[in-house]
């Protein structure tokens, strides 16, 4: 009957939010261990031009779990921001990332990027300009071969100076880019409100629920990359997995891709077996 459904469905309810809390709380336990053993690990993922040709990488962490096995960002990092531990995850892998910088850089890779993630939270718990430009002194990179991923809600719901804030990470000769631009509510805002040197165009535009509303998304993607040549950003469409939205996007004047097609994140080993 209706009723017994209705029980059902509240007890799967319940018993699915019991487990994830609990699984929650277990891998907020295991957080200081873990970054203290380096169970946390950055993976790559090429940025590629549609010849091929790669040019840089976004870091993304993984999380080598003892029990656990290997553990994506969407089951830890909002609990991690939850409960302000985010900010000592993001500071490691930012180190593992100009740490590798500082070696390509040694070994003649000058002109190879990094892009790393920035939370919002981040802003919150530590000074993350102060942070990113001691890392930068410590291993003497080249600022520019940093990149700095923010995401559109970060910036427009910040309260922390996060606006003056890229201002001075921008002065300081660092990269920043907008990710997942087009999936907030005010894109277009952030765009008047502040100054940026790359969109990451949101995967979303991609991803259309109805296949007949695919149209009206390429018209969208079309709209934005000629809007960013207008303000002079660059554009990186992530999440291409065929070559015809490569050849499409191109098309519209898309130079630079991130996406299964070419490759997904891999572990740095075999990033530079592959790339270098
Ligand atoms: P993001 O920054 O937008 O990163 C892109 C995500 O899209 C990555 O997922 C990547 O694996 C995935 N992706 C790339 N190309 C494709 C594609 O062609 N198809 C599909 N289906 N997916 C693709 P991932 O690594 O699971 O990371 C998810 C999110 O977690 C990231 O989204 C970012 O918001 C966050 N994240 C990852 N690493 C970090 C980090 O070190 N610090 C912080 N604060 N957040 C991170
Ligand atoms: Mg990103
Ligand atoms: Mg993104
Ligand atoms: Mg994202």
């Amino acid at each position: 009957t209706l009723n017994e459904n209705y029980a059902r469905s509240i007890a799967y309810y319940n018993d699915t939010i019991l487990n994830n809390t609990i699984l929650e709380k277990q891998l907020v336990g295991d957080f200081d261990q873990a970054l203290k053993e380096k169970q946390f690990c950055m993976y790559l993922q090429p940025q590629m031009t549609s010849e091929g040709k790669m040019l840089g990488a976004e870091a993304l962490v993984r999380w080598q779990h003892p029990k656990r096995g290997l553990i994506f960002p969407g089951d830890f990092i909002e609990v991690f921001e939850k409960t302000g531990l985010i900010y000592r995850l993001d500071r490691f892998i930012w180190e593992l990332a100009v740490q590798k910088l500082a070696r390509w850089q040694q070994e003649g890779h000058s002109d190879l990027y990094i892009s790393v993630n920035i939370s919002t939270k981040d802003f919150y718990y530590m000074n993350v300009y102060e942070t990113i430009t001691a890392l930068v002194e410590k291993y003497r990179i080249i600022p520019s071969t940093l990149k700095l991923e923010i995401t559109e809600t970060a910036i427009m719901t910040g309260t922390a100076g996060e606006l003056d804030m890229i201002e001075q990470f921008r002065e300081y000769g660092f990269q920043v880019e907008i990710d997942d631009f087009g999936s907030g509510y005010s894109s277009f805002n952030t765009l008047k409100d502040m100054d940026v040197d790359v969109l990451k165009i949101d995967m979303g535009f991609l991803r259309t629920s109805k296949p007949e509303n695919l149209e009206k998304s390429m018209s969208i993607l079309n709209m934005i990359i000629s809007l960013s040549k207008t303000l002079g950003l660059s554009v990186v469409t992530e999440g291409v997995e065929t070559k015809e939205q490569v050849v499409k996007l191109t098309q519209m004047g898309c130079r630079i891709y991130q996406g299964y097609y070419f490759s997904k994140p891999i572990p740095v080993e075999e990033f530079e077996k592959r790339y270098m």
